[in-house]
């Protein structure tokens, strides 16, 4: 397969710190949080699981059904991402297998990565 990761772009630059990876706070400048003082976003494998754990943190506190809802949740989640994450790289073996799987893995690939966004769409 011929794709790349995707790169840094004016669109990956962090609209909070607007990508210094430095913002000023009511104790002086610190790390930007969301990127981690890089400037940059990180992938949005990172984004998705950091959100998730945000969420576990914040419902699991509070216990009960609410807590056992989100918590299923996102492992449905984290499943599915790791399902997709396989057919990706499924898709891009049978890449290679020969022409005639060759249309049907571009358009797993092509799925897969709609939701993961590890590459960027054109490289397909
Ligand atoms: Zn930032």
């Amino acid at each position: 397969m011929e794709s790349q990761p995707s790169t840094s772009t004016p669109a990956n630059r962090c609209q909070t710190c607007f990508g210094t990876g430095e913002v000023g706070g009511p104790h002086g400048i610190v790390t930007c949080r969301d990127c981690t003082g890089l400037g940059e976003l990180p992938s949005s494998m990172v984004l998705v699981e950091r959100r998730l754990r945000d969420l576990e943190v914040r419902y699991t506190a509070e216990g009960g059904r609410v807590s056992a809802d989100v918590q299923w949740l996102v492992d449905e989640v984290r499943r599915s991402r790791h399902a997709l994450v396989q057919i990706l790289a499924a898709g891009a073996d049978a890449d290679s297998a020969g022409d005639g799987h060759r249309a049907l893995s571009k358009k797993m690939c092509f799925l897969a990565n709609d939701v993961l966004d590890l590459y960027q769409p054109q490289s397909y």
